[in-house]
């Protein structure tokens, strides 16, 4: 028996997820994105199976609908696939950075009694689009799972059955909580990496060579603010209230920093990169 997946945006995370279920020979893969080139890139690279005319006749005949779009436009799209013709039984889920605002936005489909379970494959890069799509990229990586809170855990189950070919490492979190993490782990780190390019673009215009010295350490934290503006201004807006926190940590850190260093105090500066160092040197 075949089984359908509509995967609704065609770039570097639906691309990749495509070509990782495509492992399983059962499933048959439609794609849909805005972009015709984009999904005939797809087509013709063999990463799906056809392309839809449009995001509604994706969604028409799917057992799963997975939207891997930039999290406005999944909010969007969620929100009007309430009035979509779709299969009572079919399980609607995402690939957004974002889990709170996608769960909340999922709310009038799970209403409507269609199951949603957010999804946040924790694996990406900072090149975007279907020419950088790999089937290897969610190996080994956290794939996070939000289920809604009344969800059957039988459709949980049937979704980390169509993922595991992914190979990726399946984690199921409240959404809140991913969230919070991700705020850490990724989003504010972000911030942080474009806020350290910017600092070197506005330094050069006094000294055009510190360009050149910016090498080794300093491409290592921020090889990030390559990423896609307009993704992480959807990401940072919609996880808004963690990054404000995040920040006023960072601000106390820092200011703690200036004070070590106008106190001149060795001890404290040593402590400060030994604790980093611990503390980095066994992350797994
Ligand atoms: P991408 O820019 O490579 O691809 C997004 C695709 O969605 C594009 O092809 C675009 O044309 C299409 N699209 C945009 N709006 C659309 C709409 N309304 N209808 C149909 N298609 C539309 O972005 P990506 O890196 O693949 O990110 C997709 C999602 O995955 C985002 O929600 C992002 O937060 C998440 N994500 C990204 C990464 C990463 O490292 N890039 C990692 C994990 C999760």
């Amino acid at each position: 028996m075949t089984t359908n997946v509509s995967i609704i945006g065609l770039g570097l995370i639906g691309g990749s997820l495509a070509l990782a279920l495509k492992r399983n020979p059962e499933l048959i893969i439609t794609g849909f994105d805005r972009s015709y080139k984009s999904a005939d890139e797809a087509y013709r690279r063999g990463i799906i199976d056809s392309v839809a005319p449009s995001v509604k006749a994706a969604a028409k005949e799917a057992d799963y609908i997975i939207f891997a779009v930039p999290v406005a436009a999944t909010v969007q799209l969620l929100q009007e696939a309430v009035t979509w013709d779709m299969k009572s039984s079919v399980i609607v889920s995402d690939t957004g950075s974002t889990k709170k605002p996608i769960m909340s936005a999922a709310q009038g489909l799970i209403e409507k009694g269609i199951t949603f379970i957010g999804g946040h494959p924790m694996a990406g890069s900072h090149k975007s689009g279907i020419s950088a799509a790999i089937g290897h990229l969610f190996e080994n990586a956290y794939y996070v799972l939000t289920p809604a809170e009344n969800g059957h855990p039988d459709d949980l189950e049937r979704m980390k059955t169509l993922l595991t070919v992914t190979r990726g490492k399946l984690a199921v979190l409240d959404a809140a909580e991913h969230d919070q993490m991700t705020a850490v782990v990724s989003h504010f780190p972000h911030i942080i990496a474009s806020s350290l390019v910017n600092m070197l673009s506005s330094q050069e215009q006094g000294q055009p060579f510190v360009r050149r010295l910016a090498a080794g350490g300093f491409r290592d934290l921020t090889r990030i603010a390559s990423a896609d503006p307009v993704m992480w201004r959807d990401i940072t807006v919609q996880n808004k209230e963690q990054l404000v926190d995040q920040l006023d940590r960072w601000l106390s850190e820092m200011h703690s920093v200036r004070k070590m260093l106008n106190e001149s105090d060795p001890d404290s500066i040593q402590q400060f990169f030994d604790d980093a160092k611990h503390f980095r040197d066994n992350l797994p």
